[in-house]
């Protein structure tokens, strides 16, 4: 707990918010910066880090009680704010278009993490496994979101012995014993526009079959994205590498650049040189949880002409009159 950080700023709620509020409040901004939406982006992980630091303090009335009072005696009238600035609740909704889907419920997504994970109990049962698996997506279902029927054997209690693997004072002949069985299971999925490599997508109640009261497990997919010949992902950003001549690197030029949006003229500015970037703004994927979407970086290579011939020899000795003769001094 640290009264210099204001939690309730973090989690965007009055401070007059009750536990129904707080919670609802956590799971909107958990969501948006879950590692599984944001693998790899460090400040994510500290505002997840610093949201999970909030809850736990704002859920537990004790402790609470502490920080308010320790909060009111150090920070009361100086208009301390939060590290994070959160807008406290003025942003968009987020979720709601990118992950709701008949079958997934976005909630589902954080099930472990927001139940604590690991075997999970309901009712006094134990509950059925959850079921994993990867499924390769192409680059553009990925970028801009796609549905996909997944088939998949799913395990379930063998109906005839119940699950204990006998039938009477012998084996179960239905399961060989084993106490449970297999069927084919068929399952609609809404892949989000903007996922990421690693995002993972839970289909509560899809994985193990199991009766009352433990209930059925989850079927928890990873999506892994199948390389594009020339898009690469960076979170929300796509990057492309660009040939260009060495004349239009000069001279600059106006080409067109493919997008997911299909393609669009960029002009190479002047004197442009190989590895320079050029920014299409809003050419990226969806941001998850939000409406924005990222940036199309281009890469520029500039293209050494393959010609040997004499007269394009003679050219190029011509062009090192212009070259700059500095060029590597700065490092002796
Ligand atoms: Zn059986």
């Amino acid at each position: 707990m640290d009264p210099k950080k204001n939690y309730y700023e973090i989690l965007g709620v009055p401070e007059s918010a009750k536990g129904e509020e707080i919670k609802k409040a956590f799971r909107r901004q958990a969501k948006k910066c879950h590692p599984d939406v944001n693998p790899g982006d460090k400040a994510a992980e500290a505002r997840f880090k610093e949201i999970n630091e909030a809850h736990e303090v704002l859920r537990d009335r004790g402790k609470r009680e502490e920080y308010d009072s320790v909060r009111k005696g150090v920070f009361q009238g100086r208009g301390e704010r939060g590290p994070f600035g959160w807008p406290g609740g003025s942003g968009f909704e987020p979720g709601g278009r990118a992950y709701h889907a008949e079958t997934v419920d976005f909630d589902e997504v954080f099930g472990d993490f927001l139940r604590g994970g690991g075997t999970r109990f309901s009712q006094g049962g134990i509950q059925g496994r959850d079921i994993h698996m990867e499924l390769p997506v192409e680059f553009l279902d990925m970028a801009n979101g796609t549905v996909r029927e997944i088939h998949y054997r799913r395990p379930r209690t063998c109906a005839p012995c119940g699950g204990t693997g006998r039938s009477g004072r012998k084996g179960c002949a239905s399961c060989f014993g084993a106490g449970v069985s297999e069927a084919e299971e068929r399952v609609k999925v809404k892949i989000p526009a903007g996922a990421q490599d690693g995002s993972k997508i839970r289909v509560a109640g899809k994985g193990e079959e199991k009766p009352h009261p433990g209930g059925n497990g989850d079927l928890v997919i990873t999506l892994r994205m199948i390389q594009h010949p020339y898009f690469r992902r960076d979170g929300s950003d796509i990057l492309m590498d660009v040939p260009i001549h060495y004349s239009e690197a000069v001279k600059g030029a106006k080409i067109s650049i493919p997008t997911i949006d299909g393609p669009v003229m960029v002009s190479i500015p002047p004197g442009s040189g190989g590895g320079r970037k050029l920014r299409l703004k809003g050419k990226g994927v969806l941001v998850p949880g939000t409406t924005s979407r990222g940036d199309q970086y281009v890469v520029l290579q500039v293209s050494v002409p393959g010609s040997r011939s004499e007269k394009f020899l003679d050219l190029v000795v011509g062009l090192a009159e212009y070259e700059d003769p500095n060029l590597r001094s700065g490092w002796n």
